[in-house]
């Protein structure tokens, strides 16, 4: 098996809000809400709920010459959000789903304008869209793809503005500036093959929580529409309010062609992604000639359990003011956070919306970090996973004025724990699991 099977798993027996509990009733507070996926804890009332009534009625019916209430309003609601600028809805049932229709979209959607030539894509550095082999053509992580490289179409990958690499005297602006000229330069030379730029708006999350300056979104949408390039936004991990807003591109007043959603759309309960486009995407596909529509599915598409979790999500959004109270809370937790902003064992520390993430210094992090400090954390009651030398927290939106500092300390004393162990300490493999 592979190494990291060598930590063992925690056996979970179920959840409450935050905290997760194992069969010996201990408790982690789920500080990664399950891989980005959790928005309003586990086991949350108003989500079980609606769920229960929609089991009782309809669990699932196929989404082929059949639709349901459910996915009716889920979709006319999600395109309200965008002000009805992505007036259509493609159901899927889970994130890299959506990532390989989008792509498909795009390219289909040229082949039926009779741009047969634009059939590339293109994608930002470290950028991470899913690890099915369309997605992974699309994917900048090594980790997930090196082993498939071979199997993988071509794309191109630019520049990305990932913040961090600002050079002396530069902005975060300044960056995202010098990473569109690298795009303007590609798009000039090349647009007259390119179907898409895809990109994971504001923060690259599997890059380590990376984040950059909305001029950067600007200026991709200004390049695609001066190139006849579409604008797939993934915000598959950054929408639903994750950093601030409800869906990412808000923060530079822009949007997409064609954006994924999945992750938190179903409140972290079940499998669901979405494609919503524009018309002028949809008007492509509209003919009475089957070889010019979008035949694309998956059995589970637009299932009406992980449907109206996603309305019972989207109640919780218009009626509690989610995004002012989570402004509210995320004040807590960076208050509460700021000693790690002058710990001069810690850099890039960065925080959006209800993402906080920072980097321990290269010469502190030693063999295995990520894995030393997930196993530090359990022992603090956190269930928390460094990406590389990043550690992020990425929280259920359920913080208070008890819970924030509770956090910061535990994340503090952990990175404490982690970073006083002797060289011996870190070298000794994890106990390996009780029978
Ligand atoms: C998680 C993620 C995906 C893939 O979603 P899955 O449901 O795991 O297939 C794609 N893009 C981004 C940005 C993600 O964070």
């Amino acid at each position: 098996m592979q190494r990291a099977a060598q930590v063992p798993p925690l056996a979970i027996s179920h959840g409450q809000g935050v905290w997760l509990y194992d069969e010996d009733g201990k408790r982690y507070f789920d500080a990664v809400s399950s891989w980005w996926v959790n928005l309003f804890g586990h086991a949350d009332a108003r989500i079980n709920a609606a769920l229960k009534d929609q089991l009782d009625r309809l669990p699932h019916v196929m989404l082929a010459g059949c639709t349901h209430a459910p996915a009716v309003e889920l979709a006319e609601r999600l395109s309200a959000l965008t002000g009805g600028v992505l007036g259509h809805c493609f159901f899927a049932s889970d994130g890299a789903s959506a990532v390989e229709i989008a792509l498909k979209m795009a390219f289909h959607h040229w082949r039926n304008r009779g741009l047969t030539d634009k059939r590339e894509f293109v994608c930002l550095r470290q950028g991470y869209h899913g690890e099915t082999l369309g997605a992974l053509a699309v994917t900048d992580v090594q980790i997930f793809r090196n082993a498939y490289d071979p199997l993988l179409m071509q794309s191109h990958q630019v520049m990305s503005p990932d913040a961090r690499q600002a050079l002396p005297g530069e902005s975060a602006a300044d960056v995202a500036r010098r990473a569109a000229a690298e795009l303007q330069a590609l798009l000039e030379a090349r647009s007259g093959h390119i179907a898409a730029l895809i990109l994971e708006p504001l923060v690259q999350g599997a890059a380590g929580m990376a984040t950059y300056h909305p001029t950067y979104l600007q200026a991709a949408r200004a390049l695609c529409d001066q190139h006849q390039v579409l604008l797939i936004a993934d915000e598959i991990a950054v929408g639903c309010g994750r950093t601030g807003s409800f869906f990412a591109c808000e923060h530079a007043g822009i949007w997409p062609d064609l954006l994924c959603l999945s992750k938190g759309i179903s409140g972290g309960y079940l499998p669901l992604s979405l494609v919503l486009s524009r018309d002028s995407v949809y008007q492509a596909f509209l003919d009475d000639d089957v070889a010019r529509g979008f035949l694309h599915s998956h059995s589970y598409t637009g299932n009406a359990l992980a449907c109206r979790a996603a309305l019972a999500v989207l109640d919780r959004f218009e009626d509690e003011d989610v995004l002012a109270r989570n402004r509210q809370q995320a004040a807590g937790l960076s208050a509460a956070l700021a000693p790690l902003q002058a710990d001069p064992r810690v850099e890039n520390f960065r925080h959006l919306g209800m993402i906080w993430a920072f980097d321990v210094k290269e010469p502190l992090v030693g063999a295995r970090f990520p894995e030393r400090f997930h196993l530090a954390g359990r022992a603090r009651e956190l269930l928390i996973r460094p990406i590389g030398r990043t550690v992020y927290l990425l929280p259920p939106y359920l913080l208070n004025d008890t819970l924030s500092p509770w956090l910061a300390r535990q994340v503090m004393a952990t990175l404490d724990d982690v970073l006083n162990q002797t060289p011996e300490d870190a070298a000794r493999p994890p106990e390996p699991p009780t029978a």
